[in-house]
């Protein structure tokens, strides 16, 4: 069975009194192809910022890799784009060279020199994304769809086995959207990296994703995209608004979501389980 990339067990996260999670629980596995939906507001930066470390977790469990999150520093695993990532104007000084190698620094640090095996993995995370021979152009002088390219080249410098994408194609035309699209099924497929895509897209992304992850504070649908549509979004809020949950078995037997009132995950070996019924 695949190894977990992700768990998150009975997450709430506030902002002051604001409730942005509820009682968020999930399981993400290796290669598997996330698309993370919900309207506007619905907590999907804010559960992507936890996953990423920079919000605290005060209420529920997050595990990386099978790490408790407090725990975990193998940050150069997980790649991230952000929303604001291709936002660069043609004056900008910056060659694609730097702004790949960017994604070096959290492991170098700020000013540390880059050595050949750096510049080779630039060259490499380029090549992987369509951009060779690239690497002396400046960034803003590429069109949207290339400086994404550059970002996810700039993401995927550490060799990442977690790829994260924000609502990647906002801004970008539709042929450079189905080349994206082509790139993440490609890396997805070909080297088996996880990822997490973002977007308020319902329609194109069931098409694209192994599995939907529906938000709205709470989750509320967990599961294979084949039932999954866009009516199915606005019948979930429409009747179960804040109420609702759904499980879902994908067929290759994972769980990715228990129930929040269960007391123990399903794959609690039966010791932790009697454990847990000691402390109840
Ligand atoms: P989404 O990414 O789905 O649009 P967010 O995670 O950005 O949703 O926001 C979830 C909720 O939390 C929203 O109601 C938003 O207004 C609120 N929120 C987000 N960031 C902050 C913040 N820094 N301070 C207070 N409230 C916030």
């Amino acid at each position: 069975m695949a190894n977990k990339v992700i768990e998150i067990r009975n997450l709430t996260y506030r902002y002051g009194s604001r409730v942005a999670l509820a009682d968020v629980n999930l399981a993400i596995y290796e290669q598997e192809f996330i698309g993370l939906l919900g309207p506007n507001g619905s907590g999907k930066t804010t559960l992507l910022k936890v996953i990423l470390g920079l919000l605290p977790v005060k209420d529920g469990e997050v595990l990386l890799f099978g790490t408790p999150l407090n725990r975990f520093n193998e940050w150069q695993r997980i790649g991230y784009v952000s929303q604001k990532a291709n936002s660069f104007n043609s004056s900008f000084p910056v060659s694609v060279f730097e702004v790949v190698s960017m994604g070096l620094f959290g492991r170098k640090g700020l000013f540390a020199r880059l050595n050949e095996q750096d510049e080779r993995a630039v060259l490499a995370a380029l090549k992987l994304v369509g951009l060779e021979g690239y690497e002396k152009r400046t960034i803003g002088m590429l069109s949207g769809g290339e400086q994404q390219r550059v970002f996810i080249a700039r993401a995927l410098v550490n060799n990442p086995d977690l790829l994260i994408l924000d609502e990647p194609t906002v801004g970008i035309d539709i042929e450079a959207t189905n080349l994206f699209y082509q790139l993440l099924d490609r890396l997805n497929r070909e080297h088996g990296l996880t990822i997490i895509l973002v977007s308020h897209d319902v329609g194109v992304v069931s098409n694209k994703v192994t599995n939907i992850l529906c938000l709205n504070k709470q989750l509320l649908y967990c599961g294979q995209p084949e039932f999954f549509n866009e009516k199915s979004m606005e019948m979930l809020q429409k009747v179960y608004g804040d109420n609702m949950e759904l499980v879902n078995h994908d067929h290759h037997g994972h769980d990715h979501y228990f129930h929040p009132h269960q007391r123990t995950a399903p794959e609690q070996t039966s010791a932790e389980q009697s454990s847990a019924r000691e402390e109840e």
